[in-house]
């Protein structure tokens, strides 16, 4: 028979798609679902990305792109991070992907190796322990605390880093937690940085224009003179324009680390999907009312969605700052009978919730963070409403 590779053993099938395919399951038996298990946005695509799209195929753009992308967008992120990020950056340091899970895997198959140590601030977003893993290296996670809004200190990150030390990974506005680094926050981190000559930095920014109330987005490349030469940037269309579907994302590179990762995906895909390309082109140089719209959604169900935590009996959790998501404490629950079950842990904890409450969360252990639960709120308010009350209903029985 066949034998598995020894690095499958390192893979772990993405907890947010597991839970949201239970909840699938469930909703095909025929139940009334309430689902704020998946990370993406309920909004269609804008209607001019989708005529750019149309438009594309029907001129002919079905062909194989350049393996890094067509000029066209790598142009317009170039002249879009020189002059909206203050990031001055070149063409040739642009690399589209095939959404931005793509460019944090190429990026970390370009620089990252077995012996190598990648530095993750947990809570993280579920995938970057598995894909340090597949190339080799080892994550470093490092517990930050809610008392510290689950923000990575200078101190924490210097007290890890050893001779072997390759990167840190930042996400802000972070996945699961929605917390948004403060501009000086990070340049105290950049400076801890920039105290080893070997540690670089990959920075996901794809919530960036996801933000609320005084928070604002920070390009972690431009905090300090140099720090761009070992920073890794990737965000992409996904969030911001309702494309988790079409699969584009990008990473701003040193040039030589961009055309590695463009030779590594020369090799592994050939190109980004070339109607998708030119969709998120539309997306990033079109008009952005759009994104205005979804962003003015999301505000009101952020409020909503926090009005309703401070009512879930001994539940709590920090204001996002940015991103779709409420990562809720719910560790005073461990322990108790809720739906006729005793809950252990977090994982528990939502599957019961999903069977008895029919309400789809995240377990925190996924994200690292036991004791926690994320919410979605890229949901409509009418489904936040009766999930809500569905939810209250469990946990006061
Ligand atoms: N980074 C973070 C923090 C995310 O939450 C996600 C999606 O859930 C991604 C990257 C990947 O986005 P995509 O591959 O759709 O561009």
């Amino acid at each position: 028979s066949l034998t598995l590779a020894e690095r499958v053993s390192a893979i772990a099938p993405s907890a947010t798609l597991a839970m949201a395919g239970a909840a699938k399951r469930l909703k095909a038996e025929g139940v009334d679902v309430f689902d704020f298990a998946l990370g993406e946005p309920d909004f269609k695509t804008p209607e001019n990305i989708q005529e750019a799209a149309l438009k594309a195929m029907r001129s002919g753009q079905t062909h194989y792109t350049p393996p890094s992308g067509i000029p066209e967008l790598r142009q317009a992120l170039a002249k879009m991070y020189s002059e909206t990020r203050g990031l001055p950056t070149q063409d040739v340091q642009v690399v589209v992907s095939n959404g931005a899970k793509h460019s944090i895997h190429n990026a970390l198959m370009a620089v990252c190796g077995p012996g190598d140590e990648v530095i993750i601030p947990a809570p993280y977003w579920v995938s970057y322990a598995d894909l340090v893993k597949l190339t080799g290296a080892t994550p470093v996670v490092l517990q930050t605390t809610e008392a510290n809004e689950f923000k990575l200190t200078p101190e924490q990150f210097l007290a890890a880093v050893t001779p072997r030390t390759k990167l840190l990974m930042i996400n802000s506005p972070s996945n699961p937690t929605g917390v948004v680094y403060t501009r000086a926050e990070l340049e105290a981190l950049a400076d801890a940085v920039l105290k080893s000559d070997q540690v670089g930095v990959l920075s996901d920014e794809i919530y960036e224009q996801l933000l609320y109330g005084d928070a604002e987005a920070t390009c972690f490349a431009t905090l300090r003179p140099g720090l761009a030469d070992r920073t890794i940037t990737i965000s992409g269309v996904s969030k911001t324009y309702a494309m988790t579907g079409w699969r584009i994302g990008w990473s701003i590179a040193p040039t030589p680390v961009a055309k590695f990762m463009g030779d590594i995906q020369s090799q592994e895909t050939s190109n980004p999907c070339s109607v998708s390309q030119w969709a998120a082109l539309e997306a990033i140089t079109g008009p952005q009312d759009s994104v205005v719209a979804m962003k003015s959604q999301f505000t009101k169900r952020r409020a909503y969605v926090l009005e309703r935590i401070a009512a879930l009996p001994d539940v709590t959790c920090i204001a996002p700052g940015g991103a779709f998501y409420a990562f809720m404490n719910i560790s005073a629950h461990l322990g108790r009978t809720l739906g006729g079950k005793v809950i252990g842990d977090s994982t528990e904890f939502c599957l019961t919730a999903l069977s008895s409450a029919h309400v789809a969360l995240v377990m925190g252990s996924a994200f690292g963070a036991e004791g926690y639960a994320r919410l979605s709120f890229a949901t409509d308010l009418t489904t936040l409403e009766r999930g809500f009350d569905a939810l209250e209903r469990f946990l006061r029985h």
